[in-house]
């Protein structure tokens, strides 16, 4: 059996009051139901994971630097995160690709690194619109994994959320048998590069407007994990269906 996690990336939304929505998802979360992990921003990494200690929900970050420490002002260490609690990572997230020129090697020293510091990460991988309409989705997905994943994963250290980029705040989704291949191609390129044992319990995500009303058909995919939820997570009401819908599934 794989474990199921419903992630939430909050973005650059958030402040202090947000905590809120995160002591209301507590109270509404199913009991022995999937994990649960809030990325807030960085700024909230800290009064998150103590908000959230004890109860089911973990913290997670929403990028880190491939290095451990030096001259990057601005930047955060995923030592750095670590040391707040936090236990997980989003990493190569398709707006840091296009924002800020991410390249998949990037993403392989930065989940390299976030080993290292004892985070999970989440590494995203997806097409664009126009790859998806050149039918050139499955090379770039495969692309993306053989150069964004390091050797050393194993199923407690990373989890892999694909995210069609013309999906991702949208509201729109791809067909649920888009949705079926992609994943299983996932699984099948983790399989033939990690051995079955490993990749048969790597946690695959679907991202790219989940909702509440999406996600239980979403889940049925066998291939399908769990979800990264950007907008949808952002309040307790919107985030607890998507949470109870993975628990169902
Ligand atoms: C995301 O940002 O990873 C995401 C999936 O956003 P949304 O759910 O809003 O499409």
């Amino acid at each position: 059996m794989r474990r199921k996690l419903a992630a939430g990336n909050w973005k650059m939304n958030g402040t202090a009051a947000s905590l809120e929505e995160i002591r209301k998802l507590q109270s509404i979360l199913p009991n022995g139901g999937p994990d649960v992990v809030i990325c807030p921003p960085t700024t909230l990494l800290f009064s998150a994971c103590s908000a959230t200690e004890g109860s089911g929900i973990q913290i997670g970050a929403q990028d880190c630097h491939a290095e451990t420490d030096g001259a990057y002002t601005g930047d955060i260490s995923g030592e750095m995160i670590a040391d707040t609690g936090a236990r997980y990572v989003i990493l190569g997230h398709s707006e840091r690709r296009e924002a800020y020129a991410e390249r998949n090697r990037d993403v392989r020293h930065k989940t390299s690194t976030a080993w290292h510091a004892g985070l999970t990460a989440i590494i995203c991988i997806g097409e664009t619109l126009e790859e998806r309409e050149t039918n050139a989705t499955l090379d770039v997905i495969a692309g993306q994994l053989a150069s964004s994943l390091p050797d050393a994963i194993t199923a407690d250290n990373t989890v892999v959320a694909y995210e069609p980029i013309w999906a991702i705040g949208t509201g729109k989704v791809p067909t649920q048998a888009q949705i079926v291949e992609v994943h299983d191609f996932i699984r099948s390129k983790l399989v033939a590069r990690f051995g079955a044992q490993i990749a048969d319990q790597i946690p695959l995500l679907y991202g790219g407007s989940v909702k509440p009303d999406n996600a239980a058909t979403i889940f049925e995919a066998e291939n399908v994990d769990g979800a990264l939820v950007g907008g949808a997570s952002l309040k307790a009401d919107d985030f607890a269906p998507i949470i109870h819908a993975l628990a169902d599934s």
